[in-house]
């Protein structure tokens, strides 16, 4: 039997966007939305052009993705033209492929919030849906309050959808915007829109306020939609969309969704979820959740003893599904076989080729295990556990040592009366029988140490002029009887290419330098410079 489509339909950089504590910058934006497109998501929605300075900016050039890039906002105000709406206008004029619109599908909150007629706002709708079809827009229309709208009045709750369809909306997607609908009762009002709106046209968007966000989205599939909205690791406001992380997976893996439908993820790009997760969780500097289903760190955790035993004779006795599947590992405290596999496939990732029986593969695994427990976080780091890769395998030229740096951090009063911070940084280093000395005054401690450590490194400074930072994350670990810090930074070159280092210390600029010192070097290696 010919699978069907079922479309997905990313919306963290709107929807999840709303979080309480997540507040996106333009660059986040473009490397989350570049990690959706590597996923395979069919949709990514950018924000909402026209409401704040990230959104317009984020829709004011191509940005090539494959994915289909889409602009959300409202429909025409009511009283008003499409083409007298600036708000409208800005949607229109956004360089996107597709075009979100959302419209009040509840009678009641048509008249009370929206202060305007039944009717008008019908007509928005198919003008709305209308002005962004003749841009050549694909559109989706995003009926709010859907679920509640329909359980007061039916007939208008329909009627809003089937205005959008009619007026050739690819999408009319059915919000459960307070969250508050049971997986039952959206089964059965998804079934009724679909003997009105064929089902590869109608979509679910669903929030997580009973916990049953998921639940929803499948029930809705079930009973004829077609496309899912949600958000990564259930990003959301209050408690959250529905759970893409754990939606693909079902989607792929359970054989009564994987043997009728196919979505836009490949078995390949499975294999990075778990990852993904966890990028997002480091970029908005979070713990992952350990128990998240598929992707926790504790999702395939299982205690020493006869279960361990008994997976390691049959991993399906124990696990519902394949951990590698989604890019997550089985945790046997009893052996290590699962963290040397997992090793092998770091090192087959990023190019080193060694043979499996290779006592070094052992000993990489040990230092990787000590350093994580001191707080070094490899996952998020993919440079550095290159360059500790590269290192036990004995393969880093050693450019050039820093024998002393000094980080001075001044506050005085300056000749306006103002009272100002200075930070200076002095980095002394030696490059073969060189010494070197370099000093720069910085905005902060790491810059003025950044600033420095890059001023001159001599023979190699070549390599290094177009590496930039893009970001900097620091965590403070485990409340015990000392604090460490953890520092995460983000670097760039000339080429666009991205790289995350790590650096673990009680001290918060000596890990810093720690991670400085790993992207400085990364970039030497990867530029094939020579000692
Ligand atoms: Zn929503």
């Amino acid at each position: 039997m010919a699978r069907e489509r079922l479309y997905l339909f990313d919306t963290t950089l709107r929807d999840g966007a709303q979080t309480n504590g997540v507040d996106f910058t333009l660059h986040d934006k473009l490397v989350i939305a570049g990690m959706l497109d590597g996923l395979g998501i069919d949709y990514v929605e950018g924000g909402y052009p026209g409401a704040n300075p990230a959104d317009t900016e984020l829709f004011s050039q191509e940005r090539g993705f494959d994915t289909t890039f889409t602009a959300f906002g409202m429909t025409r105000r009511p009283g008003r033209s499409a083409s007298n709406d600036p708000g409208l206008a800005a949607i229109l004029e956004a360089k996107a492929d597709a075009i979100c619109f959302v419209a009040k599908s509840w009678d009641y909150h048509v008249r009370v919030a929206l202060e305007t007629t039944l009717e008008e706002n019908l007509a928005s709708i198919r003008d709305s849906v209308r002005a962004a079809k003749a841009k050549g827009r694909e559109v989706l229309l995003d009926c709010e309050h859907f679920f509640d709208g329909y359980k007061a009045n039916p007939e208008y709750a329909l009627a809003c959808a089937k205005a959008a369809y009619d007026e050739g909306a690819r999408w009319v997607v059915l919000c459960d915007t307070n969250g508050g609908t049971l997986p039952h009762e959206a089964e059965k009002i998804v079934g009724e829109v679909c003997k009105l709106i064929p089902g590869d046209h109608v979509g679910i968007h669903a929030h997580n306020d009973t916990e049953q966000a998921v639940a929803v989205s499948l029930a809705a599939v079930r009973a004829g939609a077609r496309q899912i909205q949600g958000t990564l690791n259930g990003l959301g406001e209050r408690c959250g969309n529905a759970n893409l992380v754990s939606i693909i997976p079902t989607l792929k893996l359970k054989p009564e969704f994987a043997s009728r439908f196919d979505i836009g993820v490949s078995d390949v790009q499975l294999k990075s979820l778990a990852h993904a997760s966890h990028m997002l969780d480091e970029m908005l500097n979070r713990a992952p959740n350990r128990h998240a289903p598929y992707v926790g760190e504790s999702a395939f955790a299982t205690k020493a003893g006869i279960h361990a035993s008994a997976i390691l004779k049959d991993p399906a006795t124990y696990e519902h599904v394949k951990p590698d599947a989604i890019g997550n590992r089985r945790k046997l405290l009893v052996s290590d076989q699962a963290g040397r596999s997992n090793v092998l496939a770091e090192l087959e990732r990023i190019g080193i080729a060694i043979d499996k029986d290779d006592a070094r593969v052992s000993r990489l695994l040990d230092v990787v295990k000590e350093r994580e427990a001191l707080g070094y976080a490899y996952e998020a780091a993919d440079a550095s556990f290159d360059l500790l890769a590269r290192r036990v395998l004995g393969k880093v030229p050693n450019y050039f040592d820093v024998t002393q740096f000094d980080v001075n951090v001044e506050q005085r009063i300056n000749a306006k009366g103002e009272r100002v911070t200075v930070s200076m940084a002095v980095v002394k280093l030696k490059i073969g029988a060189e010494n070197m000395i370099s000093a720069a005054e910085g905005n902060g401690p790491v810059n003025a140490l950044d600033l420095a450590l890059r001023k001159d490194l001599g023979k190699y400074q070549k390599y290094i002029e177009g590496l930039k930072l893009t970001d900097y994350r620091v965590r403070i670990l485990n409340a015990g009887t000392q604090a460490v810090t953890r520092v995460l930074i983000e670097s760039e070159d000339e080429n666009g290419e991205h790289w995350t280092t790590v650096g673990v210390s009680p001290n918060i600029i000596d890990a810093s330098f720690q991670a400085l010192m790993d992207s400085l070097i990364y970039k030497l290696v990867k530029a094939g410079a020579s000692a």
